[in-house]
């Protein structure tokens, strides 16, 4: 008996053996599959106090169905809080720079960005947004000022750069005959009249300088923005590089407007429902969804299971220090579960899209 279980006991542990490293081989192979097409999505100011909320008051968030999940530290060079203008320069550049640098480095000297390195390397490159093109977050993808009040220079530094389409406000900062020279097609109303035979868009929601809230009548500019954005940026098939940004999550904080936040918390989850859904269907595009910083210390205090209704309080009128969250669907997905600073979201994407 003795010499039969010792032989069986062995097959066993191999076939076992096998088994593991067939299976891990898999995973990693699933690992090391690495997306064409990448969709960055910044809900700015959008903490996890603003999507318990949102996905409270609305019965559920498609965010809530996503299993890639992490944690941002979101402190700037100079700043346990940041701003805007930083959070966005560390997403775009994988440096941490201080409070109002736009794509530049403590040093105020350029650094290349993700959207550049994407236009380098003849992919697509997109940014929808819904306030100015030349505001902080869509403005540390192509421009590099010392400061994020230059809105005209920032507005000087789009042109000749090869960006496909911009979706958003700021029209009063930018030069029409300049982007006509660049062989833009350009268009303005809030509802699309999109030409498909143009290569190259730049399409403003108004005449004036930032999108109105979804309270004063915005309907859902930002939802069919990234629609087009992604249909359009998807004819490259080398790739894309596409930021989306919910850019007024913040501004309801600031107002500690809580309708306000929660209302453009779910606009915001709407259009990252269509980008899950465009991931879903391509499976060569990773999408990930994340926050600059929290803004307003939002607090969910108590609240009605019955009537879906929550009492808050806003602990500040600026933004907070708590870490934000951040989640990934697609091809390189994995590498963005932990806790990791706003810097390691620039060397994640670099190190998928192999730039
Ligand atoms: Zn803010």
């Amino acid at each position: 008996m003795k010499f039969l279980k010792k032989p069986l006991a062995l097959f066993i542990a191999f076939s076992l053996l096998f088994i593991n490293c067939k299976s891990g081989a898999k995973v990693v192979g699933d690992k090391l599959k690495k997306p064409l097409n990448i969709i960055l999505m910044i809900g700015d100011g959008m903490g996890l106090a603003q999507i318990s909320a949102a996905s409270f008051i609305n019965g559920g968030l498609s965010l809530d169905l996503l299993t890639t999940l992490g944690l941002i530290n979101t402190s700037s060079a100079n700043n346990y809080i940041t701003d805007s203008a930083a959070g966005a320069t560390a997403y775009s550049t994988g440096q941490k720079s201080y409070n109002g640098a736009i794509g530049v480095g403590v040093d105020s000297v350029s650094l290349i960005t993700i959207l550049e390195m994407a236009e380098k390397n003849n992919l697509a490159t997109g940014i929808v947004t819904t306030c100015s093109i030349t505001h902080a977050t869509p403005a540390c993808f192509y421009a590099h000022q010392p400061s994020r009040t230059m809105d005209k220079a920032i507005a000087n530094d789009f042109y000749g750069k090869g960006i496909d389409l911009a979706i958003g406000g700021g029209k009063p900062y930018f030069d029409m005959e300049k982007l006509k020279a660049d062989g833009y097609t350009i268009a303005t109303g809030p509802n699309f009249n999109w030409q498909t035979n143009a290569s190259k868009y730049f399409y403003f929601y108004d005449d004036s300088l930032h999108l109105p809230s979804l309270a004063q009548g915005r309907g859902d500019f930002l939802l069919n923005a990234t629609k087009k954005a992604m249909g359009t940026l998807n004819n490259n098939k080398k790739g894309f590089f596409l930021m989306v940004e919910g850019s007024q999550i913040d501004w309801g904080g600031h107002d500690n407007n809580f309708d306000y936040v929660v209302q453009e918390t779910i606009d915001f989850d709407k259009a990252i429902k269509a980008a899950i859904d465009f991931a879903k269907a391509d499976g060569n595009t990773l999408v990930i969804i994340t926050a600059d910083h929290e803004t307003a210390g939002l607090a969910l205090n108590k609240g009605s299971l019955k009537n879906k209704t929550i009492e808050h309080s806003f602990a500040t009128g600026s933004h907070s220090g708590i870490m934000v969250p951040i989640y990934a669907f697609g091809p390189g997905s994995h590498l963005f579960a932990g806790t990791m600073h706003n810097t390691k979201v620039f060397d994640h994407m670099k190190f998928l899209f192999g730039f």
